[in-house]
């Protein structure tokens, strides 16, 4: 048995002083799907899990389970399993103990052994049955925590960053392994992560949330491919998506472009419909995002139809074995997306406010708030620097110390570069994005759905 989950408008708060930290979630999650909560540490995700588990009070809004209603249903009713990321074992008991014991709870008395031995099987862990915590290393502990979970052939599971107390090598075999069981079980799963990596690679779709509101929610593809907002577009991706002040510039008379410090990106005639409807940001400041993917090295010869030429300094090589990053100063100014992980102002106004508010501005208000507020400031310009993190989330790839350059390209090992050549590259203008001064994205435009066959 699998069960589907709804969540609408669900919010909580901790105490009446505080703002909400989780702010009106509406979420469906389908019979056996598999759904990542992503987003930077402190954004709400384990509450979500909690209040689906029942370990914390749903303060506004409703839960379904199967179209019930189930705000008050007692935990134990819910038929969930959750395993945590500091496992959670009984330590004096062996692992055939701990993966029985929810069985014990359920029916004492009955026989569990061929259950508990199936499990094992399951889990390759039948040699660890009769070992206590103690004996076991993280990870077969978090396997003996994933029996203790499975047994029960519970109808969810609920996991909150099981892995992250594991080393990198452990991780993505257990991520591998989460996989295949839950495919193999077919039973709803919410798994919670920061890591983007992580919730890319294991979920059927991902459900982004900053500041205890939800981004963006979409298959892996569709929220890499078209991030609504610059949000999404910094957390998900490695290497971090590239983000540069740029100033659309266009010209009834003459071409569009996007100024980037001196340099400007041209775009082709006839204007493509997402590049047409850029022209509502004429003389505005806008965060143009590029990925690794969207740039490569070459002259300006060589450029394929939707190539534009822009060049760049060499400034620092990352190699990486199959691969290296070329940092690059284009003369542009990185945007800055300040404190993506700090707490979000609480601007709900109060009940005599809103009432006395035009429903546009109601409108408004509640757009503002569905995305958390505004997640892009082109404030001062700054260039990145040594120890400056402010710029990215936690869990995203650029978190640690920003390198020098404003633009960093993926190249091969082969290509020569060193230090301070200046460099021809061409900017795949299918691959360009453009976010507003809300950091909301503008081109692709708004409402354009990802076609997987891109
Ligand atoms: P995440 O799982 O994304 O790291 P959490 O859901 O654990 O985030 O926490 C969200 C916010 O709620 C944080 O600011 C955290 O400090 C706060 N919080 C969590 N649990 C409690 C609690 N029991 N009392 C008060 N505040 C809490």
């Amino acid at each position: 048995m699998t069960r589907a989950i709804s969540l609408h408008d669900v919010s909580k708060t901790y105490s009446s002083k505080t703002p909400r930290v989780v702010d009106r979630l509406s979420l469906d999650v389908a019979p056996g799907e598999f759904l990542v909560l992503l987003g930077p540490s402190g954004c709400g995700k384990s509450t979500v899990l909690r209040m689906i588990a029942g370990l914390e009070e749903i303060t506004e809004g409703m839960l379904l389970l199967d179209g019930e209603y189930a705000n008050e249903l007692p935990p134990a009713a819910r038929d969930m399993a959750m395993v945590f990321q500091n496992f959670a074992l009984y330590p004096n008991m062996t692992g055939r103990g701990n993966i029985g014991f929810p069985l014990r709870i359920e029916s004492p008395g009955a026989d569990h052994g061929p259950r508990i031995d199936a499990t094992a099987r399951m889990l390759g862990i039948e040699d660890l049955l009769d070992r206590l915590p103690g004996q076991l290393s993280g990870g077969e502990r978090q396997r003996v925590a994933m029996g203790r979970a499975i047994a029960r052939h519970p109808s969810v599971f609920l996991m909150d960053e099981p892995l992250s107390n594991l080393d990198a090598k452990l991780r993505s075999h257990l991520r591998a392994e989460i996989a295949r069981l839950t495919r193999e079980l077919g039973v709803t799963t919410l798994y919670v992560t920061h890591d983007q990596s992580e919730a890319m690679s294991l979920g059927d779709r991902v459900a982004v949330l900053r500041g205890g509101v939800l981004q963006q929610v979409g298959t892996p593809r569709a929220v890499y491919a078209l991030p609504r907002n610059v949000f999404v577009a910094a957390f998900i991706g490695t290497p971090r998506i590239n983000l540069l002040r740029g100033l659309v510039r266009a010209p009834l008379d003459g071409a569009m472009t996007i100024r980037l410090g001196k340099q400007f990106l041209r775009l082709p005639e006839p204007l493509s419909l997402d590049h047409q409807l850029l022209r509502v940001q004429q003389g505005r400041e806008v965060i143009v995002g590029l990925r690794s993917e969207a740039v490569r090295i070459a002259k300006p010869a060589a450029a394929r139809p939707g190539e534009v030429p822009l060049t760049g300094l060499v400034e620092h090589l990352e190699f990486q074995g199959h691969e290296v990053l070329v940092h690059f100063d284009t003369g542009s100014s990185p945007a800055v997306v300040p404190e993506l992980e700090a707490p979000r102002p609480h601007t709900r106004p109060d009940r005599r406010r809103r009432r006395d508010a035009t429903v546009l501005e109601r409108l408004r208000e509640r757009a503002g708030a569905l995305r958390g507020g505004p997640v892009a400031l082109l404030d001062r310009p700054r260039r990145a620097g040594a120890g400056e993190t402010g710029a990215a989330p936690e869990g995203a790839p650029a978190a640690e110390p920003r390198l020098p350059g404003d633009l960093v390209v993926r190249t091969t090992p082969d290509i020569r570069l060193r230090h301070g050549m200046q460099v021809p590259l061409l900017v795949d203008l299918a691959h360009l994005f453009v976010f507003d001064q809300h950091g909301e994205r503008v081109c692709p435009a708004p409402d354009r759905l990802p076609d997987l066959r891109e």
